[in-house]
């Protein structure tokens, strides 16, 4: 894994971080992490694996098993699970489709799921238990949200006040707009390290139990769902390319973090804050590609 570290540290500098959140685009190109976590526990690091990062649209993967546990497949019921061809934020697909979002993992699908987890809660206890829950994944309390970025999104988040107003004229979600927004911001603005976010996925390729913990997470069927998912539409409108690069499921953010899962075996996590115009890490992804490639991990076997 060092040897793909070093490989690919002078491409730092080709990817583009995310500036349409102000407080992200204050991130170092040259910052590269990367932690894998074993399903016998095993941890391995290279670069800046122990540095926080913004898990931005990482967080939508474990917000949707924390609502499917709550809520099981009737969260079925307010989003679709198809691919979406089209960039994370869309407005025209939504409108096209009648509100209906694509998956849970394009901006649209994703807040209406933290509408669901606000059900019965005020705002705060929905963040908490969102907080919580990464807590209890990565068993490491210090887990915390960064004020300074929820704050940026909130302030800038335009296209996703538009989207959650246009699914609240469909009746597609439940509250009121701004709070569901304020507990979305918040759930994006969790800062983690690699070695975190690894093993917060470590359920992921252990059949839904978490071999840190001892804990079932989710059944097996709901681990390998969320897998498909993952291999489907984690990377938008990148998600083919991905899986024709990598071929393991994948869930990557605009704050350059990708968790992929190479089920039976590990739990990846990559950041580099550079993106390719898809807003996927651009690092990231070779970062996967590589290790992919030279470890023989694919579920394509
Ligand atoms: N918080 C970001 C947004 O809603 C998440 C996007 C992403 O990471 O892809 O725009």
């Amino acid at each position: 894994m060092l040897e793909v570290h070093a490989e690919l540290l002078d491409r730092l500098e080709l990817g583009k971080v995310a500036d349409y959140i102000p407080q992200l685009a204050t991130v170092p190109l040259q910052k590269y992490g990367i932690a894998v976590v074993t399903r016998e526990g095993e941890l391995v690091t290279a670069g800046d694996a122990a540095e926080d990062f913004s898990i931005q649209s990482i967080s939508k993967l474990f917000t949707l098993s924390l609502a499917l546990g709550r809520f099981g497949d009737r969260l079925w019921d307010r989003v679709d699970r198809e691919p979406s061809g089209n960039a994370f934020n869309s407005i025209v697909q939504l409108e096209h489709e009648n509100g209906r979002p694509r998956n849970p993992f394009v901006n649209a699908g994703a807040i209406a799921v933290t509408d669901a987890i606000l059900s019965g809660h005020l705002p705060k206890e929905a963040i908490g238990e969102i907080l919580s829950y990464m807590r209890f994944l990565a068993s490491d309390d210090s887990i915390v949200i960064d004020p300074l970025v929820a704050r940026s999104e909130q302030l800038t988040g335009h296209r996703n006040f538009a989207l959650a107003h246009f699914m609240k004229s469909y009746g597609v979600i439940d509250h009121d707009p701004a709070m569901v927004l304020g507990v979305y911001f918040h759930q994006c603005a969790i800062a983690m390290n690699c070695i975190q976010l690894a093993r917060s996925g470590l359920f992921l390729a252990c059949d839904g139990c978490s071999p840190l913990t001892g804990d079932r997470v989710v059944s097996t069927s709901r681990a390998r769902r969320i897998n498909s998912l993952m291999m489907m539409c984690g990377h938008y409108d990148g998600a083919g390319d991905f899986a024709f690069r990598v071929g393991l499921p994948g869930k990557s953010g605009v704050g350059g973090g990708i968790l992929a899962i190479v089920p039976g075996k590990a739990s990846i996590a990559v950041w580099s804050p550079g993106l390719d115009i898809n807003g996927n890490s651009l690092v990231g992804t070779a970062t996967l590609e590589l290790l992919a490639k030279r470890m023989s991990w694919s579920v394509f076997h």
